[in-house]
């Protein structure tokens, strides 16, 4: 297996190296498994950023916890991401009804994502509900949305790998990293 001992030459630099990321996931996933010890979790990853964050997270999670898992897609309604308002592309399978529930998020920017989405969520009325976001651009703020779970606060700059795409490249990226100028790219 052939890993890459440079950064992709569209990044400009690494913020979170996989050292990084992996310490601070276990940790996370320490302290998820000490909240909900002894009880049953609904992991909730929203599709597609959280992915590599969800199964990170997964396998930090320790076997106190009765862990189900399950995904939602969600995107904006086109020319009104302002309003902060999502469209359900992909909705859970299982009933959140009466379940503790904790939502997986790849980046919380101006909150309003999340705000519609913990909405959504409430107006099922789930036992208990949470977010755990790996990064966090709370400069960015539209609304007061505090995930409780955080991996890394991070400023305002646009960051991608580890999940998170520009125009769907980039996920595969084992870091992560702020892209180039479009001008400096290779796509
Ligand atoms: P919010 O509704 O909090 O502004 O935005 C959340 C969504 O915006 C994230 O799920 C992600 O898709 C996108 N986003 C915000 N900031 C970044 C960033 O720095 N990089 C990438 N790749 N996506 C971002």
């Amino acid at each position: 297996m052939h890993i890459d001992a440079f950064p992709h030459p569209d990044i400009h630099k690494i913020l979170l190296d996989e050292q990084a990321l992996g310490d601070r996931i276990r940790a996370l996933g320490a302290q998820i498994t000490r909240d909900y010890s002894q009880r049953r979790l609904l992991v909730v990853g929203v599709l597609k950023g959280s992915l590599i964050f969800m199964s990170d997270l997964l396998r930090a999670l320790g076997s106190e916890v009765d862990v189900m898992v399950d995904f939602m897609a969600v995107a904006s309604y086109a020319g009104t991401a302002s309003t902060g308002t999502i469209r359900v592309l992909l909705d859970l399978r299982e009933n959140p009804e009466g379940r503790d529930v904790l939502v997986v998020e790849d980046i919380v920017d101006t909150g309003l994502t999340l705000t519609s989405l913990t909405e959504t969520l409430r107006a099922r009325r789930p036992g208990s509900l949470e977010v755990c976001t790996l990064l966090d651009k709370p400069d960015c703020r539209k609304t007061p949305f505090k995930p409780k779970y955080v991996g890394f606060q991070i400023p305002n700059e646009f960051v991608v790998g580890f999940g998170l795409d520009y125009d769907e490249r980039y996920r595969q990226l084992p870091y992560v990293g702020v892209l180039k100028p479009l001008q400096a790219r290779t796509h």
